[in-house]
Parts: structure tokens; sequence; C-alpha cells
């Protein structure tokens, strides 16, 4: 039956602590809308009565703690009911948070005691780490606290476009179609959807990001009894996890949650035996999780650039705009050549490579390229800033030396600086 026709409409009923698991198949949108009960998608409430409409390959879990019924319309690639599922380990984890939370609120505010729990949530890829993350923000939410939300996973983030690390507060319960809103995240720019292009500069900006959260916590009492969860990347061996390792320390993690791996979380626990405060905890990943190749990671990787410039449901109007190659300052940090020895002070270090932040010419090679807007007011602010967006680079011309760009809307663009990186989309 074609999609939307009545024969394609069907009934769902859940046992309590059951879940219904969904691939919405590839051409067409699945409506979905509780009938009888309570269900959630991710920790977020589904209202009643109310149709959501998921977009094509949207996968999804609609999970109830008392029992439900649910219509769905449409065609699946896949849909179909689990009754064993992770959610109580889930959910008594978030009980704990919420404990700490309270006496996070209770405590003085200029004591250690007011921080709430700082959770990272660790584990290898397509192990659940985004889903669990976001039901734990969810959860939260729904209970009043506005918890902040660090997504470290610069191939997959769930915040901003890919090539990103960003923080952002989680004030309401996430929206199950819609995901976060790009309201005014924290955004740093690597311009890579992986660290190991640049893993010296991948930690600086952990760094940075770190530094600026912990200094807004100590001006918000609210966010900092609420806390923070952290979700990473899937690259756990080798400089990964030193990088894991890095990020525990560099935002002074206190839960460790390890999903779906036992390894990582006997290694975890042996190295973290000394911090009597931090605890690392092993968690079962769901079998609902679905695995991405890399084609598939690719895809998704697009389209949250589209996202950013057309917004999740095509509602938003980007605009093309042209400028004189001498009026854009692009930068890179890194993969310039490095200034031989004998060009600096006798007894000076060479900065490292890595870290270089070098001007670009305008070249052929930014065709196509995605570059972020830096708040930086000097070229040596440029590694610390954070960016106020992105740019994407549709037609370099070399005769008029013009250079035409799609930008979230027409006008001047919110800083002087722009950084490139390796990050590019074709549409
Ligand atoms: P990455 O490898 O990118 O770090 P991850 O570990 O963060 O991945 P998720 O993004 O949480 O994994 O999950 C992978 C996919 O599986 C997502 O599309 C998510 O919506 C889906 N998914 C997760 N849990 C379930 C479930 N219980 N039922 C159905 N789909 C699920």
């Amino acid at each position: 039956a074609p999609p939307g026709s009545s024969e394609a409409v069907r009934q769902v009923k859940l046992d309590k602590e059951c879940e219904l698991r969904v691939e919405v198949g590839p051409n067409f949108p699945l409506r979905l809308r509780l009938l009888t009960g309570t269900a959630e998608i991710f920790g977020t409430e589904i209202p009643q009565e109310i149709r959501l409409t998921f977009p094509p390959g949207h996968k999804f879990a609609v999970f109830t703690w008392y029992g439900a019924t649910i219509e769905i319309d449409g065609t699946t690639e896949t849909d179909y009911t689990a009754d064993e599922t992770p959610m109580i380990s889930y959910i008594n984890v978030h009980a704990v948070l919420e404990a700490r939370r309270n006496r996070a609120k209770a405590s003085p505010c200029d004591s250690d005691d007011s921080q709430g729990p700082r959770v990272i949530v660790v584990g290898p890829t397509d192990s659940g780490k985004s889903t669990l993350s976001r039901m734990l923000l969810s959860w939260a939410a729904k209970q009043g606290w506005k918890p902040t939300f660090v997504d470290l996973d610069i191939g997959q983030g769930s915040i901003t476009i890919p090539g990103c690390i960003a923080a952002t507060p989680i004030e309401l319960p996430i929206d199950p179609v819609e995901g976060i809103p790009l309201d005014m995240p924290l955004v740093y720019f690597h311009g890579h959807v992986t660290p190991s292009a640049n893993v010296e500069l991948y930690k600086v900006l952990v760094k940075e990001l770190a530094q600026v959260l912990e200094r807004q916590f100590t001006g918000n009492i609210e966010s900092r009894a609420a806390g923070m969860v952290i979700n990473t990347m899937g690259w756990i061996e080798g400089v990964g996890y030193e990088l894991l390792l890095h990020a525990i320390d560099t935002f002074n993690a206190t839960v460790v949650l390890v999903l779906g791996q036992e390894k990582l979380w006997s290694m975890l626990r042996d190295v973290l035996k000394s911090k009597a405060n931090v605890d690392v905890v092993k968690l079962q990943k769901s079998g609902g999780v679905v695995s991405r190749n890399a084609k598939v990671r690719q895809k998704a990787r697009g389209s949250r650039i589209r996202e950013y410039f057309y917004g999740p449901a095509n509602d938003l109007s980007p605009h093309s705009n042209t400028a004189n190659f001498s009026d854009l300052l692009i930068y890179r940090i890194g993969g310039g050549p490095q200034a031989p020895r004998s060009a600096l002070p006798v007894g000076a270090e060479p900065i490292s490579d890595r870290l270089r932040v070098a001007p670009v010419s305008v070249n052929q090679d930014l065709h196509h390229l995605v570059l972020a807007v830096s708040f930086a007011k000097e070229p040596d602010e440029i590694m610390s800033s954070n960016v106020a967006g992105f740019i994407w680079v549709t037609d370099i011309n070399f005769e008029s030396k013009k250079i035409t760009y799609l930008a979230p809307s027409a006008g001047s663009l919110p800083g002087k600086y722009l950084i490139v990186g390796n990050l590019t989309w074709c549409e």
C-alpha cells in the first residue's frame, strides 16, 4: 500500500518496559501518534494525540514504562517490538545523578559540593552514546534542571555541524524529531571530521571549551548544580583512548559511563582508581542501536550541514553572497610549512606546526569547503575563539577576483576572520 493510505496505518500495543524500534523507510516520512498510555522517545515524552512526523531514514525507539498503544502511518525499513532493553539501568543512573544534583543545589554556592555531576559517556562506535546522552539530558530537563550538553564527537555531533566540538544548555526535553535546537551553542571549529587530522588542535579546543564552561558555571549556580553530560567519539583505541583520558581530565568528569565494552571499562577503572571522586560505571548497550557504515556516516554528515543552511524541515532560506578576495581573511590552523629554525631568534623553540595559524590566499581548493566564521578580533585569537557560524564556498572567480558563498543570512558576516579546514560538502 502507498504510504499515507489507510492500509499503511497500524496500531502497535506495547507492554510495560517494552519498546518499538523503528527505522523509517528511505523515501517517505512516517507519522506516529500515541493512542493510549504513556511513552517516550529517547527520554522525551510523546504528547497525547499529536502526530509526529519522522523524516525518511530516521531511526528511533518508542519506549513505555507502563504500557501504551501507538499508531504508525507510513512505510518503515524495519519495525519490531523488543522486551529486552537496558532502560532500567539507564534510569537508575539518572536517579543517582538526580540525587547528586539535589545535593549540589542544597550546598553552599561557594563550596565544591555545589557542583553537580559531570557525566561523560564513552564507548565504541555504535554503542548508543549519543542516545544515552540525550536520554539523561531529557530526563533531567523534564525535572526542571538545565544541564549542559557537551558534544566532543567531531564526526557525528548532535549540536552543530561536523568538524566541531560544542556545548549548549538543555532547557527542555529534546524534541524527538528536530533534535537539539540550534539556539546559541558554544562552538569551536576543528575543521576535520576526525581528530587524527590534528590531535594537538583537538586538545586545545577541548581545553578552551572546558575553560569557558568552567567560567560560566562559576557565575551560574543553577547550571552548576545541573552539571553536564559529555558525549564522546567512538574512537577508543590508541590516540583515541588518550583523547578520552584527556577529556575526562579536562572537564573534571565525576561519572564515566562506559557503554558496551568490558575492556574499555576495566582500563578506565584501573587508571581512574586513584581518583576517589570519579565513578566508572559499566552499562549495557541497547540491542536497538543501529550500526552505521562509513557511507551512512558520510551521508549523515552531509545532511547535518544541509540542515545548518536550510533548516531541519527545509524551512530556512540561506543567502548567496559575493565578496572580493581581498575582503575575506581566511586562516588555516596547522598544516602550513614550518618556519626553519634558522629563521627564529636564537634560543626560541619553533611552535608546533600543528598549532600554527597561517593566512590562506584564495585558491581553487576552497571550492565547496565549509568555513567557520570566528569571533576572534585578531589573528592570534583565532585558535582560542569560538565561532559564530559557517559559510560554504560555492564559486570562485579568478578573473573578477570574487568569491561566492552560501551563508545563513544576507549581510555582513558576524566576524572578520574565517577558518578553513578540510570540511567539504556537496549539495
Ligand atoms: P557513534 O558511533 O557515532 O559515536 P553512538 O554510539 O553515539 O554512535 P547513537 O548515535 O546513539 O550511537 O545510535 C546509533 C543509531 O541507533 C542512531 O540513529 C539512534 O537513533 C539509533 N538507536 C539508538 N538506540 C536505539 C533503539 N533502542 N532503537 C532503535 N534505534 C536506536
